[in-house]
């Protein structure tokens, strides 16, 4: 990669408080030759850009005229969500994990933004994989803390729903506690982790005077998403298309708000445009909440399925002693106070959307377009919640 665009920001002392749209300093100085080709024209690095939430916000970096870098170590990425975009003159990607530092503080140094979204998720990953999550998940963050630190670059934490737990205080407002359950369950090693994380950006923040924004993603769904590490959403459509039994795991009262990846995105972008976010945790999600029983009826009724429904005990769908969270509804008042943000598209058509999507790959793998198994295919992302 080429070292013309290596951008200084010069932050000085934070000010959390402007509500200004925020612009590096570094991109004030030298917007007319490093923005070339769009309004905005940043450097941005998407760690984890692979991924199904990644994969779609580089779209919309490219989009607007942004140069993006990936960087994804294919772990729950995967190259089908980023094919269109390699020929693209301003899309580079890095097949490598945040984990190799020199590349990492390479790529940062070269960014003027820098979203972190590689993370070890899904639930049945994490239940499977514990120690996986937790490393990848708590090392990663501090490689890219400490990286971004060097020259105060802007990061961007994702975060997840998860951390709060089994609080019983939904909606869930950002400034809520946070309930975990023990040790010895896997899955809450997943929100520790990530808890963790929030932590230690915002001590850099503090401390350090770090930009950092944290984003406390709900359930994201959409067109890519995979029902590989055990999304409920993809799932559901996957076994409706196919005829096969939806499985409903516990007695499907437990419900979750879903969110279009598209509208998480705008999100985002309003988010890193905010010096108002700088320093401040937000909770991205949609707020129409539906049981997981009612979904199971719903994703069947829109693609006129005769799947029948069967419901699995919790215990043969992940492990002896899950613990489930019966709700999970974000309070959204702060992140739309803020930044002007909510959903706006509804269950149903993004339901819609993923068939469509489904479908189309279905059609591409049978034509011969790309190879692969169409469940293979299906299989491109993880997805946070
Ligand atoms: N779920 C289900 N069937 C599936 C996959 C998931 O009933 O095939 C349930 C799961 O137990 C949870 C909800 O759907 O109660 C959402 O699961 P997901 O893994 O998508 O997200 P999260 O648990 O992180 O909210």
């Amino acid at each position: 990669m080429g070292a013309s665009l290596v951008l200084e920001a010069s932050w000085g002392e934070l000010d959390c408080t402007d509500s200004d749209v925020y612009v590096p300093e570094s991109r004030r100085r030298n917007r007319a030759a490093a923005a070339p080709t769009g309004e905005s024209g940043m450097r941005v690095l998407i760690t984890g850009g692979a991924g199904f939430i990644g994969s779609h916000l580089a779209e919309s970096l490219i989009a607007r005229g942004d140069q993006v870098l990936v960087l994804d170590d294919l772990s729950t990425g995967s190259m089908e969500n980023i094919r269109h975009l390699k020929p693209l003159s301003n899309f580079h990607y890095w097949i490598d994990s945040v984990m190799n530092r020199v590349l990492l503080a390479e790529l940062v140094d070269e960014s003027d933004l820098v979203i972190h979204f590689a993370a070890a998720v899904g639930v049945r990953l994490i239940v499977e994989s514990p120690v996986h999550t937790i490393e990848t998940n708590v090392k990663g963050t501090e490689l890219v803390l400490q990286a971004a630190q060097k020259k105060k670059k802007t990061v961007l934490v994702a975060s997840t729903s998860e951390v709060y737990g089994k609080s019983a205080e939904v909606p869930f407002r950002e400034d809520g506690d946070l309930v975990m359950g023990a040790t010895n369950k896997g899955r809450w090693s997943y929100a520790a982790s990530k808890a963790l994380d929030e932590f230690l950006a915002l001590a850099y923040c503090r401390e350090k005077k770090l930009p950092v924004i944290i984003a406390r993603f709900f359930n994201t769904i959409g067109p890519k998403q995979t029902g590989r590490y055990g999304m409920v959403v993809p799932n559901f459509v996957r076994q409706a298309m196919s005829g096969k039994p939806i499985t409903v795991f516990g007695d499907g009262k437990q419900s979750r708000c879903f969110c279009h990846v598209a509208d998480v995105v705008q999100a985002v972008l309003k988010l890193v445009s905010h010096t108002k976010a700088v320093g401040e945790v937000f909770n991205i999600g949609s707020t129409e909440e539906i049981s997981i029983e009612s979904l199971a009826n719903l994703v069947k009724a829109r693609l006129k399925s005769d799947s029948e429904i069967q419901y699995v005990p919790y215990d043969q769908a992940y492990e002896e002693g899950f613990e489930d969270m019966q709700r999970r509804v974000p309070c959204v008042e702060k992140i739309w106070k803020s930044i002007g943000w909510r959903a706006t598209t509804p269950l149903d058509v993004t339901i819609d959307s993923i068939a469509s999507y489904f479908e189309e790959r279905d059609k591409q793998v049978t034509s011969g377009i790309v190879s692969g198994s169409a469940e293979a295919l299906a299989r491109t992302a993880g997805s946070r919640s």
